[in-house]
Formats: structure tokens, C-alpha cells, sequence
């Protein structure tokens, strides 16, 4: 059963899928968006006749280009690389470099559309874009993960600027290739311009925290949300899905505050260790030896390995989707709920499907998108910038009272924006709407643009 859209938004969403045709991820996060936005148009009418939801559907600049580079037998190898400057109202475009072999226009375009709200929502002074590559770094040499990263850089160098556009990581973009890429930016520009891209190496201007930031953030995030409703993380059993920088870090925070997070996963399969995971054995086999999650079954006797994606059929009363997009589907969501899940807090993007959310939303169980619940992993980027910009490094405690900050702050105001609205607790809408409106009026205040 999919939500009917406001009349006044049906045609823009029609144009939407005949302007873009086939990219379907773009067209469920915009959808997702626009079905929360009739109670918009009806207190401010003036966004409807400046026209600014279509304008924000259209990206402000698309770039697509060809990487050409050669393996370690010689052979050359052609990948295409994508940076869509979605919106810059509020600040420089700011997202992520994604390197997955799914990655092509209606990805990019998915992530880039929901950074614009996102990077809203953080209050930090950053616009929406993403970029991103159908390579695919599993199983590559660091030297053929460099030479792909310098030949990507050696075209999108002339499309960045630390006042112009910042990109980061995301999935199969963490250290190693930010440096690499960073690195090539430098050498064609002559200048160390530390503010052109976030999540760098903490000896050459990244920021204490970032590497954190998204799963903790996502943590803080749920704790919020339960707090609403006078409970907390504490003694709770938590199963987390991914086994990423994002899942990682969400582990190790549940954990700090109290709860028990039973199950992780990757790709290929998922571990359950029903004592609580050995996040130091997590982190060797992901951080340092880029293995499957599956050795942790070999190493730690009373732990499960399971094949393919059912993770959310174990029981929990929190859940944390922080693998990839559409990775939770409607019998997924079901299944939670029947199974005692009370809240669900999204760190990776989109990873919930609209039947799924569908389902959380009737439930009335507490649930946080992506949107607000993983913006402290760019929040904690713009810090980096700050930090760049004033030339100053701050402390781990420093840095991670702000991103807490920022994180409860999200929260505040995305849930007195869906009480604004009359739909209390309806973290969706909230979202939506507190991203939207900041970014439709700056896009008013500055002309036709
Ligand atoms: N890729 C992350 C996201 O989805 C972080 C982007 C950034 O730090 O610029 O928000």
C-alpha cells in the first residue's frame, strides 16, 4: 500500500520519473520525502509558487566522467565516476565518495538528495552532494586502489574547492583513499588545502572523532529517541547489521552505555555471539586484516555463522541498520516488531524500504532515519572543517561533546517539528520538514537560483 501524494505534489513527483528514468533509488528517497511535505505547502504557499521543491529535485550540477587506470598485470581497467552537486544554499556541496560495483547515476542521486536535508539538519553551514565510483576496491592492491583514486582525482580535482565542494567517505572510501585522493588533489592544485576533504589522517588535519562519528552518532541518536519515552539503551539487546566503520562504532557506543548487541554482519552472512560481541576481535578482522566477519565464528567457539541477510529475524528490542540502502524490507520490519523490537535508528542510508518503514510507523515503535539518526558522521566532517579553518586541533572529549550536541539537538527540533505538524513522534516527517524548510528559505532569500 504506498502513501497517496498531495495533489500539488503528484505532477512534481511524474516529472521527477520522466526526467530520470530507471533510477529507482532516487526516485524512493525523493517520494519518501514528498509525501511529507503537503502540510508544508499549505503554512508557507509562497515555497509552492517559487517553485522550490522542483528546483531542489534538480540537482544543481551533474559530473560524469571516465577513470581509466591499469591493474597490477598491466591491463587497463575503465570505471565511471559520478559527483552530483545537489544543493548549494546552505554551504559548499558536503557528502561522501562512495566505490561500490552497484554504484551508478540513481545511487549517487539517491545519497545526494537526502545529504541536502540531512546536512540541513545538522545546523552546520554545508550544502547537499555525492560522488562515487562503480569501482570496486574488495580485493585490490593498495597500489591499484591508488593509481585508481589519483586517475579519479586528475578529473575532479577542477570540480572541488574547500569553499566550493568537500567530499569525504562512505561505503569503500575510509582512510586509505581520502589520503590517496587528497594527496593527488594537492599535488595537481600546489596548494594544502586541508579544508577540500574531510575524514583525512588525524597527522594531516583530519579530526579526532570523525572515524566515530556516524555510529556513535546514530547511538546518541536511538538513546534520544528512547528517552522521549522515559526508557534508555541501557540493558537493552541490540543486533546491528554491517560490520563497516558505521556498525563498528555504533557497537562500541551501545556497549558504553549498557547494552548487549548480539549480531553483525557483512555481505555474505551475519555472526551471532549471544554472550555480546568481541568488538577488539571485530575490529582486527575488519580494521586490520579487510577479512570476512565470518573468521570470528572460527575464532570464538560459541559463536554462529549464518549465510545471507536474514539478521533481523533475531529477536531484539533495538535495531540498527547500518550496512546499506533497502537492506530491511517489509517482512524484515514485521518480523522486528513481532519479535519485541522497540526502536530503530537508521546509520546507514535509506536502509529501510518504504513497506518497512510503513510497518515501524504503524507499530508506533520509536523510529529514526537515516536522515537525522547518521548526521553526526557529517556533522562531525564540518567540524573537521572548522578545525581546518582555524588551523587548531581539538580534543576526543572536546569533539565528542559537540557531536553529542549536535546529535541531541537533531533530535529536539526534529520532534517538535512532527508535534508542530500534528504527527507526533513521526520522525520521518519531522526530518523532512526541519530540512526542508531551512534550506527552502535560504534557496528563497537568494533569487531565482
Ligand atoms: N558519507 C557520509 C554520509 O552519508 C558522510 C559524508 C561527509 O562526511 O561528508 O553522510
Amino acid at each position: 500500500m504506498t502513501i497517496q501524494l498531495d495533489e500539488k505534489l503528484d505532477p512534481i513527483y511524474r516529472d521527477v520519473l520522466r526526467r530520470n528514468p530507471g533510477e529507482l533509488e532516487f526516485h524512493q528517497a525523493v517520494r519518501e520525502v514528498l509525501e511529507t511535505l503537503g502540510p508544508v505547502l499549505v503554512k508557507y504557499p509562497e515555497f509552492a509558487e517559487k517553485k522550490i521543491i522542483q528546483r531542489i529535485c534538480e540537482p544543481e550540477r551533474q559530473i560524469i566522467f571516465r577513470i581509466p587506470w591499469q591493474d597490477d598485470t598491466g591491463e587497463i581497467q575503465i570505471n565511471r565516476g559520478f559527483r552530483v552537486q545537489f544543493n548549494s544554499a546552505l554551504g559548499p556541496y558536503k557528502g561522501g565518495m562512495r566505490f561500490h560495483p552497484s554504484v551508478y547515476l540513481g545511487i549517487i542521486k539517491f545519497l545526494g538528495f537526502e545529504q541536502i536535508f540531512k546536512n540541513a539538519l545538522t545546523g552546520m553551514p554545508i550544502g547537499g552532494g555525492k560522488g562515487g565510483s562503480d569501482f570496486d576496491p574488495k580485493g585490490k592492491s593498495d597500489s591499484e586502489v591508488m593509481r585508481f583514486c589519483q586517475s579519479l582525482m586528475t578529473e575532479l580535482y577542477r570540480s572541488l574547492g574547500e569553499y566550493t565542494d568537500v567530499p569525504a567517505g562512505d561505503i569503500g572510501v575510509g582512510g586509505r583513499e581520502i589520503g590517496y585522493m587528497f594527496g593527488q588533489y594537492k599535488r595537481i592544485v600546489n596548494r594544502y588545502e586541508s579544508g577540500v576533504f574531510t575524514g583525512k589522517g588525524l597527522n594531516w588535519g583530519g579530526s579526532l572523532v570523525r572515524t566515530e562519528a556516524t555510529g556513535y552518532g546514530t547511538v546518541f541518536f536511538v538513546n534520544e529517541m528512547l528517552k522521549t519515552r522515559g526508557d534508555s539503551l541501557d540493558g537493552k539487546t541490540v543486533v546491528v547489521s554491517g560490520s563497516g566503520n558505521v556498525a563498528i562504532y555504533a557497537i562500541e557506543k551501545c556497549v558504553e552505555l549498557g547494552a548487549k548487541v548480539i549480531a553483525c554482519s557483512d555481505s555474505a552472512g551475519f555472526i551471532v555471539d549471544e554472550n555480546g560481541l568481541d568488538l577488539n576481535l571485530i575490529k582486527r578482522i575488519k580494521e586490520v586484516e579487510r577479512r570476512r566477519i565470518k573468521v570470528y565464528a572460527d575464532e570464538v567457539k560459541h559463536a554462529r555463522y549464518i549465510e545471507g541477510n536474514n539478521i533481523w529475524s533475531l529477536p531484539c528490542q533495538v535495531a540498527l541498520p547500518c550496512a546499506t540502502q533497502n537492506e530491511l524490507n517489509g517482512k524484515d520490519a514485521a518480523l522486528l516488531v513481532k519479535n519485541g523490537c522497540i526502536a530503530v535508528a537508521e546509520g546507514a542510508n535509506m536502509p529501510t524500504t518504504p513497506e518497512g518503514i510503513q510497518i515501524f510507523q504503524a507499530a508506533k515503535i520509536a523510529y529514526g532515519p537515516g536522515k537525522a539518526a547518521n548526521a553526526g558522521g557529517v556533522a562531525t566532517s564540518a567540524l573537521e572543517m572548522q578545525q581546518n579553518a582555524s588551523r587548531d586541533s581539538w580534543t576526543f572529549e572536546y569533539t565528542e561533546k559537540r557531536l553529542q550536541d549536535i546529535m541531541v539537538g537533531i533530535h529536539r527540533n526534529v520532534y517538535e517539528t512532527s508535534e508542530e505538524f500534528g504527527m507526533p513522534g513521526n520522525y520521518v516527517a519531522g526530518a523532512n520538514i526541519y530540512g526542508f524548510i531551512k534550506v527552502a528559505r535560504a534557496m528563497t532569500a537568494m533569487g531565482l537560483i
